[in-house]
C-alpha cells in the first residue's frame, strides 16, 4: 500500500479536525504533508506536534512566533503564497479544501491544475468559481471530490451509473433550528437559537446559514458544478431525521439513496480514500431503531434563500459571488448583534435586486471583484439600516 500524502487547508476548522482524526486512524495509508491555519497559531502549533507535516502555513501571522515551537525541520510560509506551497507540495496527493471563506480559492485552483485530488469542503470555492475550478481540474487531471455530506451522497449514488440516465438529484436538508417556527418567531431569534443546529455540529457561519437555508442554496449551486447538472434538476427536500443524505432519481423511476449517521468523518473518509472504503470504527446506523421518517418540501416564504440562491445559479456567472459575499457579510453582521436573523437574507436579496454591474464572469477577476463590491454593497444596507432589530 502506498502511503498518500495530503495537505489540509483549513487544520484547525470543524472539517479539518475532523480530517486529521480520520489520517490519524490510517497511518500506514496517509501522512500528512502540510497543515493549514487562517490565524490561529496555537492551535497549528499543537496539531503540527501530533502530525509532524513538513510544512504548516499560517495565513495571518508571524512566522518568527511558532517556529520555535514546532517539530525541529518543519517550514513556515505564509498568506496566500505559502498556502499554494503547501496544496502544491511535491509530496501532496491529496488536497482538503476545507477553509472557511474564499482565501484558499487560488491555491485550490492551483493543486487542480497540479493534479492534486481535491477533497472538497469548502463549498464556497465551486460557489463562486467552479467555472474556473473545474476548468483547471480538468486541465491538471485532477478529480474533485466532494466531502459535503450530500454531495458525497450523490457521488456515491451515482457511481457508475450514466450522467444521462440521471433525472434529478435530491439534496435533503434537516430544516435547521427553524423548521418549525413562524416567520414572527424567525424574526425575533436569538444567535444561540440560530446557532442551535438539531443534528451536526459546525462552525458558527454554516449553523447560520443551516437555519437561513442558505446553505442548501449555496449546496444547490455546488451540485450543478459537481454533477453538471442544471439548478432546475436540483431539488431539495427537508428530512428531519438526517439519515439520508441525498437521492438521485433516474429515468427508469429508480430512486437511489445514501444513508448514514451524521458524523463528517464519513465523507471526509470517503473523499481520501475513494474508490475504496475505509474500516472507520464509528457507532453503526440501526434502522431498526428508527422510526417515523419525513419528507416535507421546504417553505420558500419563511426560507426565502433558497429561491435567491436558485435565481442565482440560473443567472449564472458571477451572480452566485454576490449572492456568497453578501451573505458572509450579513451572517457576520447578525453574529455581532447588528441585524436581526431575518435581516440576513433581506440584506442578500437587496444586495442582488439592486445589482448594478455586469454578471459576466470572464475572468477570476471579475469573480474576485463582484465578491468586493457584494461585500461593500452588504456593508452598506447593513449600516444604513441599523436599528434595534426587535421593534
Ligand atoms: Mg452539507
Amino acid at each position: 500500500m502506498t502511503r498518500r500524502g495530503g495537505s489540509v487547508l483549513g487544520a484547525t476548522g470543524s472539517v479539518g479536525r475532523n480530517a486529521l482524526d480520520v489520517i490519524g486512524r490510517f497511518p500506514r495509508r496517509f501522512r500528512v504533508t502540510a497543515l493549514c491555519a487562517g490565524t490561529n497559531a496555537r492551535a497549528l502549533v499543537a496539531l503540527a506536534r501530533i502530525h509532524r507535516p513538513e510544512m504548516v502555513c499560517l495565513w495571518e501571522g508571524d512566522a518568527a512566533s511558532i517556529r520555535r515551537e514546532l517539530p525541529r525541520g518543519t517550514r513556515v510560509v505564509l498568506g496566500e503564497q505559502g498556502m499554494t506551497e503547501a496544496a502544491c507540495a511535491k509530496n501532496a496527493d491529496i488536497v482538503l479544501a476545507a477553509a472557511s471563506g474564499i482565501s484558499s480559492l487560488r491555491p485550490v485552483i492551483a493543486a487542480a491544475e497540479a493534479g492534486k485530488r481535491i477533497a472538497l469542503a469548502n463549498k464556497e470555492l465551486l460557489v463562486m468559481a467552479g467555472k474556473f475550478l473545474t476548468a483547471a481540474a480538468r486541465r491538471g487531471g485532477a478529480e474533485i471530490l466532494p466531502v459535503d455530506s450530500e454531495h458525497s451522497a450523490v457521488f456515491q449514488v451515482i457511481g457508475r451509473n450514466r450522467r444521462e440516465d440521471i433525472l434529478r438529484v435530491i439534496l435533503t436538508a434537516s430544516g435547521g433550528p427553524f423548521r418549525c417556527r413562524s416567520l414572527e418567531e424567525m424574526r425575533r431569534a436569538t444567535i444561540p437559537e440560530a446557532l442551535g443546529h438539531p443534528v451536526w455540529r459546525m462552525g458558527a457561519k454554516i449553523s447560520v446559514d443551516s437555519a437561513t437555508l442558505m446553505n442548501k442554496g449555496l449546496e444547490v449551486i455546488e451540485a450543478t458544478w459537481l454533477f453538471g447538472l442544471p439548478p432546475a434538476r436540483i431539488d431539495v427536500l427537508i428530512h428531519p431525521q438526517s439519515v439520508i443524505h441525498s437521492m438521485v432519481e433516474f429515468r427508469d423511476g429508480s430512486v437511489l439513496a445514501q444513508m448514514g449517521i451524521p458524523d463528517m468523518r464519513i465523507p471526509i473518509a470517503y473523499a481520501l480514500s475513494y474508490p475504496e472504503r475505509l474500516p472507520m470504527e464509528l457507532p453503526r446506523l440501526r434502522p431498526h431503531r428508527m422510526e417515523g421518517w419525513g419528507f416535507e418540501t421546504p417553505d420558500r416564504k419563511r426560507f426565502p434563500a433558497l429561491s435567491l440562491a436558485y435565481g442565482a445559479a440560473e443567472t449564472g456567472g458571477t451572480a452566485p459571488a454576490v449572492l456568497n459575499g453578501a451573505n458572509e457579510e450579513a451572517v457576520r453582521a447578525f453574529l455581532s448583534h447588528r441585524i436581526g436573523f431575518t435581516d440576513i437574507v433581506r440584506v442578500v436579496d437587496r444586495v442582488l435586486s439592486g445589482w448594478k454591474g455586469s454578471f459576466a464572469a470572464r475572468t477570476l477577476k471579475d469573480v474576485l471583484e463582484a465578491d468586493t463590491f457584494s461585500r461593500r454593497a452588504a456593508r452598506d444596507r447593513i449600516s444604513r439600516s441599523r436599528r434595534p432589530t426587535t421593534t
